[in-house]
């Protein structure tokens, strides 16, 4: 097990989150689940019965700073080599122009933008132990201005796009500490958010995405990459 990565996952109950644990689990990697209500995640506790070892299971309710603030504290001396912010909401799916409410836009932005932030805030010196010290944040094409040729998704758009902002800020501020951080795009999934019309699986896109967080160079740092790995612009 010595050449095992430990990976800090967030929103790891279900979805692309749950893949990305199963995914790190099978290549006997450690893997640190967060989820906001533990006791209920069925398929985590599943896997845990299976791979004992390797795996933690943490609340973390990424909307509550303190939440995030006790998790670190409690992590305070863990070494994490990669470090996922997944979690994420989509809104209220009628949201069009002439419905939009500053209470829904507040709580979107508040998952999406504001806690990837506060979560690579709190855990950058468990990053820092680490030979590898990557971030990734999990974004959205939707949140690129060039690729959006239909309008609408005021949202979840802007969470997504803000999101972009704070990891290229990220990105420069963090390059001196030697921290790698990426904007991944995992594709139209089929999950909870993507819905039963979703272009690909879970498994081909968290292997996928997998490869190229394994990967990253240089000229990828700071960027939203796509999860074939090219570059998708702002
Ligand atoms: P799901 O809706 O299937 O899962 C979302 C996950 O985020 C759940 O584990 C959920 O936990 C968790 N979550 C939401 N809010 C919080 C919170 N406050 N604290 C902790 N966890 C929270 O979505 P996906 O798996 O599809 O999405 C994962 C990421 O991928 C998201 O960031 C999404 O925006 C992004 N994405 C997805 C696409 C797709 O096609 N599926 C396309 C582009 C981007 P709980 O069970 O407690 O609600």
């Amino acid at each position: 097990m010595t050449n095992s990565s430990t990976i800090m996952i967030t929103g790891a109950n279900r979805g692309i989150g749950l893949a990305f644990v199963e995914k790190y689990l099978q290549q006997g990697d450690q893997v640190i689940a967060c989820c906001r209500h533990p006791g209920e995640a069925h398929q985590l506790h599943s896997l845990k019965r299976i791979h004992k070892d390797q795996l933690q299971m943490h609340t973390l309710d990424v909307d509550a700073p303190e939440s995030i603030e006790q998790l670190a504290n409690k992590l305070s001396t863990a070494r994490i080599d990669i470090l996922i912010n997944n979690a994420g909401v989509y809104g209220p799916k009628g949201s069009v122009l002439g419905e939009i409410s500053q209470n829904d836009w507040q709580k979107v932005f508040t998952t999406n933008a504001i806690a990837p932030l506060l979560v690579c805030q709190a855990f950058q010196q468990q990053v820092a132990q680490s030979q590898q010290k990557i971030m990734v944040c999990i974004s959205s094409k939707m949140g690129s201005m060039a690729d959006n040729s239909s309008g609408g998704s005021y949202i979840y758009r802007s969470s997504k796009a803000a999101l972009n902002a704070v990891v290229k800020s990220l990105a420069l501020d963090l390059y001196n500490h030697e921290i790698k951080i990426v904007a991944l795009h995992p594709g139209w999934v089929q999950t909870e958010m993507g819905g039963a019309n979703a272009l690909i699986s879970t498994t081909k896109s968290v292997d996928s995405m997998v490869r190229v967080i394994e990967n990253i160079d240089e000229n990828q740092i700071g960027r939203m990459l796509n999860y074939d790995g090219t570059v998708i612009p702002w």
